[in-house]
């Protein structure tokens, strides 16, 4: 993080009854950052932005927001707001009376004057300047959508905290939301602190993806830092999908780890060297999309058989066993024009990895 921190948390602890569900987390969020939590249901990303956002307390740990101490303030004294996943509206009020209403809540109030300004500025900010008198029943999704966001932004918060907000939109509508998200965010300069279970919609979108699982934090970085460099075979299939493969940690030679597949194949590996006490068994990682046929320059070229196909529209997915081995590996094969090769069930093929795309994992110190 190279910006100043704007929210802090250092080992702050959620726990509901007898369930934790958020361990002794430190995170910090730089001013001016995208920053999003992503992970699968239950993984504790909603407890996480509600204890910034102040409608959960934590259990231990401090919470900090603009270098003040707000571990125990109400919601109205942090300068930060949020678009809850299910952004109801009030069905009886205009858009504008919507947008307005953010104004009037605890800690945010201001002169009559200044909140017509506010609220035609919010409604220009998000694309609706000339919907300000219709009732949210007239709106699209994707209006209603932008409607919750104006609500927030009005109130010029520091830091906007956002709940899965475009979960409710259907594909097209969310890929095209994204977009506007990211124009907001960069044309408003302030901090958004996003909750997400959509990997894409992390990668698309974040300066940096703090991934989270069973309520700890598996790995903070940059989306290309995350999909190059995943620390553990957790985060490796979360973002983007990796094949993970059983395998023996055998020797160095020279700049190349040798690692043993569990069908007996040898494969080389480059690129950063892992910490050297790895020895024994390990898990070998290789990206389907890595994964590339008649290639024969001898390291890493094996035997597969096609199982099943998959048509993808720009490539193909297959579904491989390798030779000797029950466990089934995916390719992602771009599909080129014209190509006259059968890439069918039953079709024996040879496939290549390149050594500096084979990733390696060490099993994780069991905690
Ligand atoms: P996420 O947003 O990642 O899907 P949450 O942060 O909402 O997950 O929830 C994390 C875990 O904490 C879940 O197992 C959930 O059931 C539990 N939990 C959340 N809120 C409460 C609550 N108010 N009472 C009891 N358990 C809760
Ligand atoms: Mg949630």
């Amino acid at each position: 993080m190279s910006s100043r921190a704007i929210v802090t948390l250092n080992g702050v602890t959620k726990t509901y009854g007898h369930f934790t569900a958020l361990h002794e987390t430190d995170l910090e969020v730089g001013e001016g950052e995208f920053v999003t939590l992503l992970g699968p249901s239950g993984c504790g990303k909603t407890t996480t932005l509600r204890l910034i956002g102040g409608f959960e307390y934590a259990n231990s740990g401090i919470v900090s927001i603009a270098g003040q101490d707000v571990t125990a303030a109400p919601p109205f004294r942090r300068p930060v707001n949020t678009v809850f996943q299910d952004y109801a509206l009030f069905p009886h009020m205009t858009v504008a009376q919507n947008i307005a209403y953010g104004l009037s809540v605890k800690g945010a109030a201001v002169a009559s004057g200044e909140r017509k300004k506010r609220v035609e500025e919010a409604l220009a900010m998000v694309g609706l300047e000339t919907m300000g008198n219709r009732v949210p029943a007239a709106l699209s999704g994707g209006q209603r959508q932008r409607v919750a966001m104006a609500r927030a932004i009005v109130r010029r918060p520091r830091v906007l905290l956002l709940d899965e907000p475009l979960s409710a939109l259907d594909v097209k509508l969310r890929e095209g939301m994204q977009v506007e998200l990211k124009r907001l965010h960069r044309e408003l300069g302030i901090t958004f602190l996003m909750v997400t279970h959509d990997q894409a919609e992390a990668l698309a979108l974040s300066d940096r993806i703090v991934v989270m699982n069973q309520g700890k934090i598996v790995q903070i970085g940059a989306p290309t830092e995350l999909y190059d460099n995943p620390s553990t075979p957790y985060v490796a299939d979360f973002i983007g999908a990796s094949n993970l493969v059983p395998a023996r940690y055998e020797a160095r030679d020279g700049d190349c780890d040798m690692l043993r597949l569990s069908n007996g194949t040898l494969l080389r590996r480059t690129g950063k060297h892992h910490d050297s006490a790895v020895k024994g068994t390990i898990t070998a990682g290789i990206r389907p999309e890595r994964i590339r046929l008649d290639v024969f320059d001898g390291a890493n070229t094996m035997e597969a058989r096609i199982v099943e196909t998959l048509f993808h529209g720009d490539r193909m997915r297959l579904e491989l066993a390798l030779a000797g081995d029950a466990a089934r590996i995916f390719a992602d094969i771009p599909r080129v024009a014209g190509t006259s090769r059968q890439l069918e069930p039953g079709a024996v093929i040879s496939l290549h990895v390149d050594p500096a795309d084979v990733m390696l994992f060490a099993p994780e110190p069991s905690a």
